[in-house]
């Protein structure tokens, strides 16, 4: 409990909030916000959508960092809108992703005015706008019908998978037997047991085929016309269609739960936007801490090698902590690897001996391995999948005497030297992720410099004189280089017109929502609909429902 916070801060708060809307409005107040994280780092990015009438409907942002993660780690996106509203109704989503410690990253957010086609059309071109127009490789969203429409017209080079999480509540709610009817088929395996298999397990497309038939004949009719609904999507969430999609293991939108918690806790009290906008900075902040601790406990800890091999050496060296345990594990499952020689160079038949004893095996794979191009294709798809190659490929590099990973299977987003190379924003300027942080390492470098030559010089009368002449020089060289400086610069940028600016913010307006809870919300989650609409119609937005 915050001990700290007293009456009278709360009394401050609301005296602030109020000076804030007497001077510009909520809209007016979150435009100075935006202004005033630019002049903190030019890079911070922000775009607004505004209606006929010239009010604010959808806002997006993102910070410095976003965009510099976006550049390292956008290849896997989620998008989500679940978190809840706020009290004006405003569907909150956020862009989400996985740094090199597969921790979760935010790329961007948006408050929203609804969830329309044209909103997140809107939404979607301005996410890409500031990150330079890369498209993600792989994006998933949830079933909602107008968010996957625009997906595919919006990301057109990305891949566009449904989320696991929100395909499984919504397959829980149409599948689940009555109670009654439940007691009755206890003996029989559930079939949502098998609809979870068909999402996550079965590899081979004929075998899904043959699960799915089993499964509608099974079922009442109400049930059959839900899985055949379903069935129209499955490239977007059975297994046996992702086989070769980059997911980074990452299905679900639903990454980081107590980051999620914390926000959606502040978009349910009556905050304005602009105290929401502070809440959802401190969030993002105490999110990059907690990764910045373990990032730097983790450059203590030296990776535990269990086998002294020159592969396992090279990938302690360059994988990170997480990824390099996983690597581990496919080499350790390597050694038990049975290879079996088939027609055609380099080509195997591997199976992974089970450890328990019975020498029995996992499912064969077929590996291609190419030694001129020290190259191992796996029928498995791990490293496509993933970026870590499996063990089956591992095995055949071995039988090829390849002893080193080559470079082509180290993936750089899941190596310690992942954020190397400097990024630019969407206006080409360099983006330094802190520029207070940046001005103070330079500050202690010169600081320390600057104290050892005093040190040396203070031995001699004669030293000091000569030092003492030198920064009498250097002072007056850098004073006038600032003077330049800072004329250029009031030549070049327009004269800031306060009046105007001013102006602006007092006129700028959010274009106004209804306050119909019950109607002008969609229902965000099949979990959230089950819960708490239960009497209500289905919504028709949702394609599957
Ligand atoms: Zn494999």
């Amino acid at each position: 409990m915050n001990l700290s916070y007293t009456c009278r801060d709360q009394k401050n708060y609301l005296q602030g909030r109020r000076q804030r809307e007497l001077a510009y409005g909520q809209a007016g107040s979150m435009l100075k916000y935006f202004q005033d994280k630019i002049s903190e780092n030019p890079s911070f990015h922000y775009a607004l959508q505004l209606d006929c009438e010239e009010h604010i409907s959808n806002i997006f942002w993102a910070d410095a960092k976003m965009i510099i993660d976006y550049a390292h780690f956008g290849d896997v996106v989620t998008f989500d809108t679940t978190f809840g509203t706020n009290k004006e109704y405003r569907p909150f989503g956020v862009f989400v992703g996985f740094n090199q410690f597969r921790e979760t990253v935010i790329f961007g957010a948006a408050l929203m005015f609804d969830e329309t086609c044209a909103s997140f059309t809107w939404l979607f071109k301005a996410f890409l706008a500031a990150h330079n127009g890369k498209h993600p490789r792989t994006i998933f969203t949830d079933q909602d019908f107008a968010m996957g429409k625009v997906v595919r017209e919006v990301f057109i080079e990305s891949w566009h998978g449904l989320c696991t999480f929100y395909t499984m509540q919504n397959a829980a709610k149409h599948l689940s037997d009555s109670k009654k009817d439940d007691d009755k088929d206890k003996k029989k395996p559930h079939i949502l047991t098998e609809f979870s298999a068909c999402m996550y397990d079965i590899e081979d497309k004929i075998a899904f085929d043959e699960a799915f038939d089993i499964m509608i004949n099974k079922v009442d009719k109400k049930k059959a016309s839900w899985l055949q609904n379903i069935y129209k999507f499955k490239e977007q969430w059975a297994e046996c269609y992702m086989r070769d999609v980059l997911t980074l293991g990452m299905r679900s939108t639903q990454l980081s739960e107590s980051f999620n918690s914390d926000l959606k806790d502040h978009l349910k009290s009556d905050l304005d936007i602009i105290r929401f906008l502070k809440h959802f900075e401190r969030a993002v902040q105490t999110k990059r801490n907690k990764e910045l601790d373990e990032e730097f406990e983790a450059r203590k800890k030296l990776p535990r090698i269990r086998m002294n091999t020159p592969m396992l050496v090279q990938a302690s060296k360059i994988y990170t902590h997480p990824i390099f345990e996983a690597f581990q594990t496919e080499y350790e499952r390597s050694m038990a690897a049975c290879a079996r020689p088939l027609s055609g160079n380099d080509t195997y038949a591997v199976a992974i001996v089970r450890a328990n004893g019975d020498l029995s095996s996992e499912q064969e794979r077929i590996v291609v391995g190419d030694p001129l191009e020290q190259a191992s294709s796996c029928s498995c798809y791990q490293f496509t999948r993933t970026g870590v190659l499996c063990s089956h490929a591992l095995k055949v590099l071995d039988l090829m005497n390849i002893k080193l990973l080559p470079a082509h299977y180290v993936l750089k987003r899941w190596t310690r030297e992942a954020r190397e190379g400097n990024i630019h924003d969407s206006k080409g300027r360099r983006i330094i992720e802190n520029p207070k942080l940046d001005a103070m390492i330079r500050y202690r470098f010169l600081s320390q410099k600057s104290l050892n030559l005093a040190y040396e010089a203070a031995r001699s009368t004669e030293y000091s004189l000569l030092m003492d002449d030198a920064l009498e020089l250097f002072g007056k060289q850098l004073k006038d280089k600032i003077c330049t400086s800072t004329n250029i610069l009031s030549e070049s940028a327009p004269q800031p017109d306060v009046h105007q600016d001013e102006a602006l913010l007092s006129a700028a307006r959010l274009k106004k929502k209804e306050v119909q809870p019950r109607s002008s919300k969609r229902h965000r989650s099949w979990l959230d609909k089950t819960r708490k609409y239960k009497k209500k119609v289905p919504n028709k937005t949702t394609v599957c429902c």
